[in-house]
């Protein structure tokens, strides 16, 4: 019997994982969700053995039960191979008391690689399966960090083309550098005369255009998208916490069924929820602290039980947590409603309206084993620079709001459980503001000095990909107005 998945706003939907997968959302607007978390039913002296992408095939083929073992192995190994600077696809740096999970050692240097790098391989797989016959066409918009992952993680995969629309004049130099610079002849970067929420719109528009898709339809093309609520791009992030766990159990720094802390720095609450699956599926995790910046949403959401995104947006050093709603929050609240869809309706519909909504004292109460709390700008840095003093271990802005919340949870609880922090971008991603927190006369410096300056200190080898974007040459200029879009889409998979 295949495990189905329904939305979390329809309980009457079940599919297999590859047609969710194919799907992304559910037409209600609903996440898809797995019926039931299927346990991990495998010693932890087996998966202490285990490679990456043998603990991957472990993690995932319990939940996507309609690939066969030769399909879902063919795509873990064509995601995590040497598109990833360590054999280890995720090593661990024990430093300040707690054990960095270094989650950005792929293509773009944080950790969305971990997902979109199989993400192509699983859509495409989900495809032949379900014997849709077209190439799918993948539609981006992007504020700067999901556009290159997505990028990275589709370039040169057959049967796919990837099509990235940015605000020409909102992304950083260095983002848009990493965009414009990308090889492939299925890939297509296009800045827009607009801001993101055009471009964003933009899109939706293309996705809701009946008369569009039947064009491409009949050329061979159907459109999808790589949005993180897709849940085949959450249960790949469960992998990476059991195969973490098993390492820390090899090498003897936690026992049999010792339970560990795990801090996310969180934004969409994704990385946070496969960590939650990780211990809903047996893993022996404690608590699950969600660290957040100064956009702390979830935190008065744990503290309170009401989410109320009616608040001010602020811009932070860790721009990839600035967010208000997070939308992989729905898969949670689902399941502390008992897996009641009409619950999760109603409250999402409120969020919708009101921009709010609250959860009942019975919810709360199975919001027990979470933690929450947040770091101001001023924390983050001084995070940065007291680990980079104390131990010679740089991390990067979002890593230090996790870092910082860790310190504060201690300071609080007094509880010494060994703890896993998630550590999801280089430094590198993020040089200006790592590098002025340790000292402010970085300031003076341009981006690649940094780069080398903080190479030369935290003793690390600058990435390929800082390396790659010095030299590499612009592949993509194409510039177009927010009502051009469509038309740029044609032209460029030459339908009409
Ligand atoms: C996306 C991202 C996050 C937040 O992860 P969520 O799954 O959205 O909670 C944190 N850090 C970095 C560097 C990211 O790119």
């Amino acid at each position: 019997m295949d495990l189905m998945y329904s939305s979390t706003r329809n309980d009457k939907i079940k599919m297999t994982a590859s047609a969710a997968i194919l799907k992304g959302l559910a037409d209600d607007g609903g996440l898809f969700v797995p019926e039931t978390i299927p346990s991990l039913d495998i010693s932890m002296e087996e998966l202490a053995e285990m490679d990456y992408q043998e603990t991957a095939y472990a993690v995932m083929s319990r939940f996507f039960t309609d690939f066969t073992e030769e399909e879902l192995k063919n795509c873990i190994r064509r995601a995590y191979d040497s598109k990833f600077d360590t054999e280890e696809i995720v090593p661990m740096t024990s430093a300040d008391n707690a054990h960095y999970l270094e989650l950005f050692h792929g293509p773009t240097i944080a950790f969305k690689d971990m997902a979109l790098s199989i993400l192509p391989h699983l859509l495409i797989t989900s495809a032949k399966k379900n014997n849709v016959k077209n190439d799918i066409v993948i539609l981006t918009a992007t504020s700067g960090d999901t556009g290159k992952a997505a990028l990275a993680g589709f370039a040169g995969v057959e049967g796919t083309k990837i099509i990235v629309f940015y605000p020409k004049n909102g992304v950083s130099p260095i983002q848009e550098k990493q965009m414009v610079t990308q090889k492939g002849d299925n890939t297509f970067v296009v800045g827009i005369n607009g801001n993101f929420d055009q471009a964003q719109t933009g899109v939706k528009k293309m996705f809701n255009d009946s008369a569009l898709s039947a064009e491409l339809d009949a050329a061979g093309f159907q459109f999808s998208s790589a949005n993180s609520i897709n849940i085949g791009r959450l249960i790949p992030q469960v992998a990476y916490y059991v195969y973490a766990y098993a390492k820390l159990f090899k090498k003897g720094v936690v026992a049999k069924d010792e339970k560990i802390n795990v801090v996310v720095p969180t934004g969409n609450f994704g990385n946070i929820l496969a960590a939650f699956y990780a211990k809903n599926m047996g893993l022996p995790i404690a608590k699950l602290i969600c660290a957040s910046n100064e956009n702390k949403v979830l935190v008065d959401f744990f503290h309170t039980g009401a989410y109320d995104k009616n608040r001010d947006f602020i811009l932070t050093s860790s721009p990839s947590m600035d967010i208000l709603i997070s939308s992989n929050l729905e898969r949670l609240i689902y399941r502390i409603a008992g897996n009641d869809a009409e619950k999760n309706k109603k409250l999402m519909e409120a969020l919708a309206s009101e921009g709010r909504y609250e959860i009942t004292e019975e919810m709360r109460a199975q919001l027990s084993g979470f933690y929450g709390n947040y770091a101001s700008e001023e924390e983050t840095a001084a995070a940065i620079k007291k680990i980079y003093e104390d131990c010679g271990y740089i991390i990067d802005t979002h890593t230090a709001v996790a870092a910082s919340v860790f310190h504060k949870y201690q300071t609080e609880t007094k509880d010494q459980t060994k703890t896993i922090i998630a550590s999801t971008a280089s430094p590198f991603k993020f040089t200006r503001s790592v590098m002025t927190a340790i000292n402010p006369e970085y300031d003076s410096m341009d981006d690649f000095e940094l780069a080398d300056e903080l190479s030369k200190i935290g003793h690390v080898k600058i990435p390929r990909a800082i390396e790659e974007i010095r030299n590499a040459p612009v592949l993509h200029d194409v510039v177009c107005e927010v009502e051009e879009m469509p038309e740029v889409v044609k032209e460029f998979l030459k339908v009409k």
